[in-house]
């Protein structure tokens, strides 16, 4: 049974009630609007009570009011305007975008007495347009080659600028392809490696690696690879960062060659200074033993002056020779007995530790994946030191100790000497750094300097903790 006058207008009135779009009448010449749906409602913010009879510019930002009038003309030509994108205003005066299709309104004679407007929100779908916008031109301007694939089958599905640049394929070219024709066939196992660990969901950070050029040659690249997850959370494929390091990997290469020549000079030169010095100290203890007398007490002084120079410059140079021989080396295979080092290290310092009258002691002590000569050097050097700079009045008391932490053993050496300056606590660290004269306590300046090398060499680190006139302890750490 066909529906009812009445009926048809009811179920009209309900859909256009129940459209997720505002529906909006109004009357051609004032522009008043003659029925609000509930959408319009939600979206502007206005009843129906106070939105009916209110002329449609209530909803025009200001910059936006010419809009109503060439609409309006358009209309009275009875065109229809279609998905046209704008702002409009809600009551609270926040602005919204929306996409606006307008159609005339006739009576039964034809005449256009009316509009319907409806009203969709695209505010979401702007931003998210604009977020997308913004992306893309930080990927195009990236200097770094930027892609992603497919997770099945590792198709390439984009292709920035730089990845142009540094593979020499367009994007046309490379879109579309699988990722492994920038995989020399020497790394073709890295691949299903890297796509199980994304599958996990793990990213993988600056792997080093080679890829292929278009033309066939080689380049040195630092790859950082991410999952790509669908708004469900699934991963379904995953973007590459790579950066074109062989650059940076020439310089490297090149300062590793001249730190070489330049330890090989220095540990030459250190080596080949100690003979004609042997030989002054040699012949100035002859010259005192048979021409001591005609010398007199002057020249006896002087030959002192003599022999103290050429024993701190052997000192020097010995210090020297140890400082560039800790250089790289391959980790032991075997751990090295901390108390044995400990030992040897007293062993070494007896007779200062005797003149000194001091106290020196241990805890229990590990064994650690060190070369056994290096642990001696870094005791002997650090419990040297506790001794050397001692406070005056009182005798040196050491104590060295070893503590388990996360993934390291931290190994101290306190002493209860003069203590050092909070200013000078890294730069002490230095080559050659000293804060004493030669006068008051002998020294190269070089001790700490060997000890951080060789705490580094193994991955770990050297510091002091001090109090003036109290005390120090120096402390380092070795990694498992
Ligand atoms: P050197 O002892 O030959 O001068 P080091 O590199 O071993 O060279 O030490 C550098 C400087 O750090 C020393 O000159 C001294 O001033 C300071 N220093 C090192 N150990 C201690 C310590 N235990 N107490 C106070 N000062 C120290």
């Amino acid at each position: 049974m066909p529906l009812s006058e009445a009926e048809r207008l009811a179920l009209l009135s309900a859909i256009v009630d129940s459209s997720d779009d505002a529906i909006i009448s109004k009357n051609l010449d004032a522009g008043i609007i003659t029925s609000w749906n509930k959408s319009a409602e939600r979206m502007f913010g206005y009843t129906a009570e106070e939105a009916i009879g209110q002329p449609i510019t209530i909803l025009l930002p200001p910059d936006r009011l010419p809009e109503e009038a060439e609409i309006l003309s358009r209309l009275r030509r009875g065109e229809r305007i279609d998905h046209i994108e704008t702002i409009r205003m809600r009551k609270d005066g926040g602005l919204i975008d929306v996409s606006l299709t307008i159609s005339p309104v006739r009576d039964e004679a034809g005449n256009i007495i009316g509009a319907s407007k409806i009203a969709r929100e695209i505010t979401e779908l702007r931003r998210v347009d604009r977020a997308h916008r913004l992306l893309s031109a930080i990927v195009e301007s990236s200097d770094d080659a930027i892609i992603s694939k497919s997770l099945d089958g590792g198709i390439i599905t984009s292709w920035n600028k730089s990845a142009e640049r540094l593979f020499g394929y367009t994007a046309e070219e490379a879109i579309g392809q699988p990722i492994t024709i920038l995989i020399p066939a020497d790394r073709t196992d890295e691949e299903p490696e890297i796509v199980s660990r994304l599958r996990r969901g793990d990213r993988v950070d600056h792997i080093e690696t080679v890829r292929m050029r278009k033309d066939g040659s080689l380049v040195d690249l630092s790859l950082t690879i991410s999952p790509i997850r669908d708004a469900a959370g699934n991963i379904v494929g995953a973007s590459k960062v790579a950066r074109d390091i062989t650059e940076s990997k020439r310089l490297i290469a090149e300062l590793q060659r001249a730190n070489e020549v330049l330890e090989q000079f220095v540990y030459s030169a250190s080596h080949d200074l100690q003979e004609p010095l042997r030989t002054v100290k040699i012949y100035g203890e002859v010259l005192l033993g048979e021409y001591g007398e005609q010398l007199g007490s002057k020249g006896a002084e002087i030959l002192g002056f003599l022999h103290s120079g050429a024993t701190h410059m052997e000192n020097l140079l010995r210090d020297l020779l140890a400082y560039v021989r800790v250089t790289k080396f391959e980790k032991p295979s075997e751990d090295s007995d901390a108390r044995q080092a400990f030992e040897d290290a007293l062993q070494s310092l007896s007779s200062s530790i005797s003149e000194s009258n001091a106290s020196v002691t241990a805890g229990p002590l590990p064994s650690v994946r060190v070369d056994l000569a290096h642990l001696h050097q870094l005791f002997q050097n650090l419990i040297g030191n506790a001794i050397k700079y001692r406070d005056p009045q009182r005798p040196p008391v050491v104590c060295v100790s070893a503590e388990r932490q996360k993934g390291q053993w931290r190994f101290s050496v306190r002493d209860n000497g003069i203590g050092i300056e909070p200013q000078y606590t890294s730069t002490i660290f230095g080559l050659f750094k000293r804060l004493h004269d030669n006068e008051k306590y002998s020294g190269s300046g070089l001790g700490l300097s060997i000890c951080q090398r060789i705490v580094e060499q193994y991955g770990g680190r050297i510091w002091v903790e001090s109090k003036p006139s109290e005390g120090s302890v120096f402390s380092f750490t070795i990694p498992d």
